[in-house]
């Protein structure tokens, strides 16, 4: 079983990250993709932030009838990225009988990685696929992986390939570049412009009918 886990606060879900999740299953040979919204603790407030709940209802609408795009609502219960390593532990539990887990980012929130809790331990979890995003270069992951994570890394380039001394590997991989935001989308929803062919219809008609993100 090969799985990937792909992590996002998804406020919302857009065609960005689903053609990247389809993109990655098959260049990855994924048996499917589980997107994980990310919760956000309870005692805090942030701005604009819909509930996990409603979050993870539009990832639901988004992925019906995708037979290797799947929701977890694993998060709940660990708020914060700084628990993706429970996140991660979790899962591997939740298989006893064994899986490759292949943790999906891109690479903007990859460099935040120094600050998530045990992220070292990660690298002997699972492997890192990095998304490139605009803005940043093959060489921003390569420093980045020598400098801060472990001179060790063994390098086969044509693969895109970092291979860890524990046995994981960071992948770099190119998706179609769809230069869409969930911020880009609450905007368009807060000056009352249309949101369609950026995020699913079902997803569209559910926060329209919420009036979700609008003034
Ligand atoms: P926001 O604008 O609120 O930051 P976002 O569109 O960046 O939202 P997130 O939920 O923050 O979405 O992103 C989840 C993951 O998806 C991150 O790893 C991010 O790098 C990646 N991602 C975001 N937008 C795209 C896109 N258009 N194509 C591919 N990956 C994306
Ligand atoms: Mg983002």
């Amino acid at each position: 079983m090969r799985l990937g886990l792909f992590g996002g606060t998804f406020n919302p879900i857009h065609h960005g990250h689903l053609r990247a999740g389809v993109e990655i299953r098959e260049a990855f040979d994924l048996d499917r993709v589980l997107f994980l919204p990310a919760a956000v603790p309870p005692h805090k407030e942030v701005r604009g932030l819909l509930p996990f709940a409603e979050r993870l209802k539009m990832v639901r609408l988004a992925v019906a009838g995708q037979r290797h795009l799947q929701v977890s609502d694993a998060e709940k219960k660990n708020p914060g990225k700084s628990y993706s390593i429970r996140t991660v532990q979790y899962v591997h539990r939740a298989y006893p009988r064994g899986v490759e887990l292949f943790f999906i980012i891109g690479v903007d929130a990859f460099l935040e990685i120094p600050l998530w809790k045990d992220y070292r331990k990660l690298f002997s979890l699972c492997h890192f696929i990095v998304m490139d995003r605009p803005g940043y270069r093959r060489g921003h992951l390569a420093d980045f992986l020598y400098q801060e994570i472990s001179p060790d890394f063994k390098s086969y380039s044509r693969k895109g390939q970092y291979l860890h001394p524990g046995g994981y590997s960071v992948f770099f991989k190119p998706v179609t570049r769809l230069e869409i935001s969930s911020t880009f989308i609450r905007r368009l929803r807060r000056e009352g412009r249309s949101v369609r062919f950026l995020v699913p219809e079902a997803v569209e008609e559910y926060l329209l009918k919420k009036g979700f993100y609008g003034e």
